[in-house]
């Protein structure tokens, strides 16, 4: 049940193994939350954008494995996801939020600690506390006051590490999982509701109910919440899913009409990044790449009334850039039907053990999806990770004859 990166390897590794699959997929397109288009539109012919996943990075092994398998490239960025140029506050250098993250992830914290408040108790100038608490919460999708201390752990490096994109759009991979499943996957076909035992399960679509063996749950965590599973899931798992927070996100691209160097500038107080970065044949890709994170900095961009506002911000903030205002494209992904937000994210309201709750298998039932990943969770690579791992988990309990 769903065509993201997770639903699209879980049925991959399956037909691999000789099992029959259908995947269900309510969009008219396969990847979900990775979605790659000309920037002009579908039929385009301008560079092409990451509406939603962009950047490929450390320890992607399973990623890099599929796109090997697919024979897909990536084209470094030639910037770094990781490091950032902090705008809007006096003299705070890369080195001095890298320090300053050094300090914070070492500092005494509890499991009950929000970023916010070890940062408030860490000796750091309070501009650089100010620029890593707005890169720690633009790359969680989420407020500092709510985000577990550990993100630092895995979403928070500051080294300038080499980052990617797959060279001819992130989802072309989606599409040549897709490809090899052929008419397995079945676009424009939402599941309404699951009636389920141990042994089967049947899957209600507006057009057919489907009887099957066993079903990977891929959709993403608010639709998981709400899902008319009949009988429901246990109340100890909708707990544990409830505790669960979505971030949100939006980006904005626009063209440059003059050629320009790679760069990352982070706005600490509009809580928003922008970059520039280089394809596949090392030039710099004539377009202004933007992501605010967190359903504060979404709101505050006033995206309901059009790109202007954010436009006309990025022109300020980016003055060094020929930008072409007219030609900024938005998306925004709380109004997103399919997905109702961006990713999941950390928060001191989640328990340990929450996703290993959720995650577990349940009768014909196996999970998978970013919300299942773990460290890994929010990721392109966790999504990609789960798919295989609930494939695994329903080979060994289901083995074929
Ligand atoms: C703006 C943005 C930026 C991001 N940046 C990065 C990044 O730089 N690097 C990175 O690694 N990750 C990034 N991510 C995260 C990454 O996109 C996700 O972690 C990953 O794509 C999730 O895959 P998934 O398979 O778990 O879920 P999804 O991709 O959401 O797939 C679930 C599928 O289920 C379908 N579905 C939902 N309900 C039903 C139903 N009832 N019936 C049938 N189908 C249904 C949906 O349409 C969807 O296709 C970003 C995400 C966003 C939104």
């Amino acid at each position: 049940m769903g065509a993201g990166f997770s639903g699209l390897a879980a049925a991959v590794d399956l037909v691999d193994a000789g099992y029959d699959v259908i995947v269900f997929e309510a969009r008219s397109r396969v990847g979900g939350r990775v979605w790659s288009e000309p920037i002009d539109g579908p039929n385009g012919t301008g560079p092409i954008i990451e509406r939603g996943a962009e950047f490929v990075l450390d320890g992607y092994d399973h990623m890099r494995g599929w796109l090997d398998r697919f024979g897909l490239e990536l084209a470094n960025t030639g910037m770094s996801y990781y490091e950032r140029d902090a705008y809007g506050v006096d003299n705070v250098s890369r080195a001095d939020m890298r320090d300053a993250a050094a300090v914070l992830a070492a500092a005494p914290r509890s499991v009950s600690d929000a970023v916010g408040d070890v940062l408030a108790r860490i000796d750091v100038r309070p501009d650089v506390a100010a620029a890593v608490g707005a890169r720690i919460q633009v790359s969680s999708a989420f407020g500092i006051d709510q985000l577990n201390v550990s993100v630092i752990d895995h979403a928070g490096s500051f080294t300038a590490l080499p980052s990617f994109r797959v060279a001819t759009g992130n989802q072309s991979l989606a599409k040549a999982m897709a490809a090899f499943l052929g008419e397995r996957v079945r676009l424009e076909t939402a599941v309404s509701s699951i009636e389920w035992h141990d042994h089967g399960a049947t899957m209600t679509t507006d057009s057919a109910h489907d009887d099957v063996d066993a079903v990977i749950v891929t959709i993403p965590l608010p639709h998981l919440r709400e899902f008319p599973f009949a009988p429901q899931l246990p109340d100890e798992r909708h707990e544990a899913l409830d505790r669960m927070t979505m971030g949100n996100a939006a980006k904005a691209h626009m063209l440059l009409k003059a050629s320009a160097p790679t760069s990352a500038v982070l706005s600490v107080k509009d809580l928003f990044w922008c970059w520039t970065c280089t394809g596949i044949d090392g030039s710099v890709v004539p377009v202004l790449n933007t992501f605010a994170g967190s359903p504060d900095s979404v709101s505050r961009l006033d995206t309901e009334n059009g790109p202007r506002s954010w436009a006309n911000r990025l022109a300020e903030i980016r003055s060094d850039l020929d930008l072409d205002l007219d030609s900024t494209v938005i998306t925004t992904w709380h109004d997103d039907p399919w997905a109702r937000g961006a990713y999941t994210a950390d928060t001191v309201r989640q328990l340990p053990g929450d996703a290993s709750i959720f995650s577990a298998p349940l009768g014909c039932l196996y999970f998978a999806g970013e919300h299942t990943a773990g460290e890994w969770s929010g990721l392109m690579e966790g999504a990609l990770r789960t798919g295989s791992r609930a494939a695994a988990e329903l080979m060994s309990q289901k083995p074929l004859a």
